[in-house]
């Protein structure tokens, strides 16, 4: 058998993607204010910023699209996707959302109030967000070996259980219910056994609380556990799902990431108590809940994409994907966390800039440069991120400096891959010219967004 995983699909619709000089990326990195999000995206020439929702979808899907049953109330389509969303997750109740962070916003705001914590291996930023804004707390929990970059673990996005009983034992009381997120986007893309997920729901359990699983990248996950965990490696991927949801009482999702579809999202409960609330809230904020803010032609997609999400010769690939750009970042001495998670690869920007002072934001410096070497858009996962400027003025920093580079689904080919592990490798050979960053305008949640930025 030859060695090589090629991309399980070929390529029937294509896009043009532009190289831009080095003078011209210098001028228009600094009219976005050193902010890679504020660039035009056609000026970008490899963009993984994100896997959210960038994705290609297949001819299936857009001839799904065709289906559309854009009725107000009742469509076709809804019952289509219900039958997947059901099947998969196993949970009665189905609800679309037009993207992740409004299934958040709907169940969060249903069943916490403020004063509350919810624990989680690492919160996503909109899920944080979408918490503290409620005034409840967010807490990451996850294993000591998921905050080093470089330490080997098959599941580094697992949940310290023993954490969460210690938590569990002394603020019970304020604990709504677990959240655990599948793969450990924060984290670097890092997947949760089987078992951690049993033990933590069964735990949970123990103390009256129920678990609420974010499960945007639960294939990729079954995957992992697939290729990982003991016991696993003849079961189908989809029976692997079925057993994750299983052990959960609710899920949000965003389908913009194993849902293959390019917007969308929902919410799926087991408890029927929960239900009545969050369709209410539903209607408030998003649509009648057979759309839930999406178009029939958004649900047809969806209901296509969770099966193809889910196939596992595409699953392969997917992961070997990032793999690969792992092999080649650490043939030129670059560090990242490890092993490579499922939907990207995150760059520890301390071992390109050891010594820049975490208060000039070296992930974001980072990010900038491969930028400015060769057109690669990343995004940062550091201390503008996750740190904050206190009422009080001082700064609050994050534990890791990351820069992530994610992985459009069924988009980019190997050798876009071969040219961005040249791009970072020229950047590490001229570290010394980088330089960091001091934030000039900031808002007060998600700053990194839109914050503004000028050289230190
Ligand atoms: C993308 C994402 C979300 C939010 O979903 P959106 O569709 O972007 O609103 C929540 N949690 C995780 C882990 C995500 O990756």
């Amino acid at each position: 058998m030859p060695k090589t995983l090629i991309e399980p699909f070929r390529i029937k619709s294509v896009e043009p993607i532009r190289m831009t000089s080095r003078a011209e990326r210098e001028r228009l990195l600094e009219e976005a204010r050193l902010n890679v999000f504020k660039l035009r995206a056609e000026d970008v020439l490899i963009d993984w910023l994100t896997d959210s929702g960038t994705g290609a979808m297949s001819a299936r899907q857009w001839g799904a699209i065709m289906e559309g049953d854009e009725s107000y109330a009742g469509a076709r389509s809804f019952y289509r996707l219900e039958a997947v969303v059901r099947e998969i997750t196993g949970m009665p109740h189905f609800i679309p959302t037009h993207q992740g962070r409004a299934a958040e916003k709907v169940l969060f705001s249903t069943l916490c109030q403020a004063g509350q914590v919810v624990p989680n291996n690492c919160h996503f930023d909109t899920t944080r967000a979408n918490l503290e804004v409620l005034g409840v707390q967010a807490l990451d929990l996850v294993i000591p070996e998921g905050l080093e970059p470089a330490r080997l673990h098959p599941f580094k996005g697992n949940i310290d259980l023993a954490r969460v009983e210690a938590l569990l034992q002394a603020q019970g009381d304020r604990i709504p219910f677990g959240m655990l997120t599948l793969t450990n986007n924060t984290g670097g893309g890092q997947p949760v056994s089987m078992a951690n997920l049993r033990d933590y729901a069964a735990l949970l359990r123990r103390h009256g609380k129920p678990l609420i699983l974010d499960v945007c990248r639960f294939a990729e996950n079954a995957m992992f556990i697939k290729m990982r965990e003991p016991g696993y490696a003849d079961r189908p991927v989809q029976a692997i799902a079925q057993e994750i949801f299983s052990y959960a009482d609710g899920c949000t999702m965003s389908a913009k990431k194993d849902g293959m579809v390019n917007i969308g999202g929902f919410i799926a409960l087991r408890r029927d108590e929960w239900i009545e609330p969050v369709r209410n809230l539903l209607i408030l904020t998003e649509g009648f809940p057979t759309y839930g803010g999406l178009a029939g032609r958004d649900l047809e997609a969806l209901a296509v994409g969770l099966r193809e999400g889910l196939d596992e010769d595409y699953l392969r690939y997917r992961l070997r994907t990032a793999e690969y750009l792992g092999e080649r970042l650490e043939a030129a001495g670059i560090g990242f966390v490890r092993p490579t998670g499922g939907h990207a690869v995150y760059i520890d920007a301390r071992s390109v800039l050891p010594d820049m002072p975490v208060a000039h934001y070296p992930a974001w410096a980072l990010c900038n440069a491969l930028y400015l070497e060769g057109g690669i858009r990343g995004v940062e996962v550091g201390s503008v991120m996750f740190g904050k400027r206190l009422d009080d003025g001082r700064e609050t920093f994050h534990t890791m400096e990351l820069v992530r580079l994610a992985f459009p689904r069924r988009m980019y080919t190997q050798s876009h891959f071969d040219y961005a592990a040249e791009v970072i490798a020229e950047v590490k050979e001229q570290a010394g010219r980088i330089r960091g960053v001091r934030i000039v305008r900031q808002p007060r949640h998600l700053r990194h967004f839109t914050c503004e930025c000028e050289w230190v």
